[in-house]
């Protein structure tokens, strides 16, 4: 899939967030989505022991909440640096139950690549409120609290 400008400002709104308000061990993902006709949602990670809420599910939280369920290209950015992370599994299944087309952004900001919900490569992904992520591809499973806590 062609990358488009707007993808790119994706990244950047994203990217911005994460800088601004990734600032604490609560908050160090930061997720930004867009809608087919432009409307662009934002929003950070919620880490708690109890399980927390990954960055995507905020933002499709904040589109519901000003009535948007259609979601057409989401990225992800961790704080410090750690550039664009995929989503995590549970975020796959949510996204890809919620919004079937969804594109989501992946990869290096100097290499990024648009794949369908569908399409994401099982590769290694940042868990939320997690502050390594030079571990090889096999990352841990989650807790189990992390899967109790959806919604
Ligand atoms: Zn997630």
């Amino acid at each position: 899939m062609e990358l488009r400008d707007t993808d790119r400002a994706l990244v950047q709104a994203a990217t911005a967030v994460a800088k601004l308000r990734c600032r604490s061990q609560n908050h160090t993902v930061a997720a930004a989505a867009r809608t087919a006709d432009g409307r662009v949602f934002t929003g950070v990670n919620v880490h708690h022991v109890t399980g927390g809420t990954c960055a995507e599910l905020i933002v499709v939280g904040t589109a519901a909440t000003q009535g948007v369920t259609g979601l057409e290209t989401i990225v992800t950015v961790a704080d410090r640096g750690r550039e664009i992370v995929a989503p995590c599994d549970r975020c796959r299944q949510v996204l890809r139950d919620h919004f079937p087309a969804l594109r989501v952004i992946i990869g290096s900001v100097e290499a990024l690549r648009l794949l369908p919900i569908g399409e994401l490569p099982p590769e290694h992904h940042v868990e939320d409120g997690q502050q390594n992520t030079t571990s090889p591809a096999s990352a841990p499973a989650p807790p189990a609290a992390r899967s109790a806590a959806a919604g």
